[in-house]
């Protein structure tokens, strides 16, 4: 696909300029560049190993990019490259602040093993958000009341199921008011009868207009919620456009056999 130039967009939710991530000799971003705007979602596609982990963890500085600049409604991240060029975020409580606007919810759930579902929602409010207890715990039972965990606030994580963990992982993503959520694979490692409730869950955020990134298998949900496909290939934008034009005439013939390969 022809190259488009891109501009910065300060405006924009999230705007990334020509990331690039290496690690050590082998580089797995090759300058990747994407814009959300308020309300955007955007699905992430492509194959195993093809980046889109990295991507999303370079965004919230689970890893550190290469080279590339990252603007959050306007504020540039900020890194620095020390005498070796490896490169790291140049002040910690911007990498923390920066976490809590794109919240993130991963693939494995990740919550506290040894916390209830409240405690792990409010954990961040109180912790990162300096939020006084008594609201973090309000804000945190309308979250959990908004993905249909209420009921189960009190429970460990080992007591509920993937499905319902997921939930609550959502809900604490939520909790954080974040300008964009973040999601690698979220229903992947769930058991099939558990997908539904957890699509339906990001699919009410999405109508709700709520500005995420969702990297997903997950091909009806990709084209019935998102406003923009990105297609990865070995870390590259391969395509990307109009859900409804991307699945229906598609353009290049990695996508083709990508599409192809998953249906
Ligand atoms: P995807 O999420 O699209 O499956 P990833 O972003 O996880 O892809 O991985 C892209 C490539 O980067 C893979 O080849 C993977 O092995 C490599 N990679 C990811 N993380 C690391 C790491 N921490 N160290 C070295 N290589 C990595
Ligand atoms: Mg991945």
């Amino acid at each position: 696909m022809a190259q488009i130039t891109f501009s910065a967009d300060p405006n924009a939710s999230l705007s990334v300029t020509d990331l690039h991530k290496s690690f050590g000799t082998v580089e797995v971003l090759k300058g990747v560049s994407l814009k959300a705007r308020e309300g955007d979602v955007i699905s992430l596609l492509g194959s195993s190993g093809s980046g889109k982990s990295t991507f999303l963890r370079c965004i919230n500085l689970l890893e550190t990019p290469t080279s590339g600049q990252i603007l959050v409604h306007g504020e540039e991240i900020r890194m620095k490259k020390d005498r070796h060029g490896d490169s790291s975020p140049a002040d910690p409580r911007q990498v923390e602040r920066i976490r809590a606007r794109l919240a993130m919810v991963f693939q494995s759930f990740n919550l506290w093993s040894h916390m209830t579902v409240l405690e792990n929602v409010i954990a961040g409010p109180i912790h990162v958000l300096k939020q006084p207890r008594a609201e973090a715990i309000e804000h945190a039972k309308e979250m959990l009341a908004r993905v249909g965990m209420y009921e189960r606030r009190d429970y460990y994580p080992t007591h509920i199921s993937g499905g319902q963990q997921q939930r609550a992982a959502i809900a604490r993503a939520l909790a954080m008011k974040p300008e964009v959520m973040l999601f690698d694979e979220p229903t992947s490692a769930l058991d099939p009868e558990l997908v539904g409730e957890v699509l339906k869950v990001i699919r009410s955020l999405a109508e709700e207009g709520r500005t995420m990134i969702v990297v997903t298998h997950e091909m009806g949900f990709a084209r019935d919620v998102s406003s923009e496909v990105i297609f990865l290939h070995q870390g590259l934008i391969e395509e990307q456009g109009d859900p409804d034009r991307m699945f229906t005439a598609p353009e290049t013939t990695r996508f083709r056999e990508f599409l192809s390969n998953t249906r």
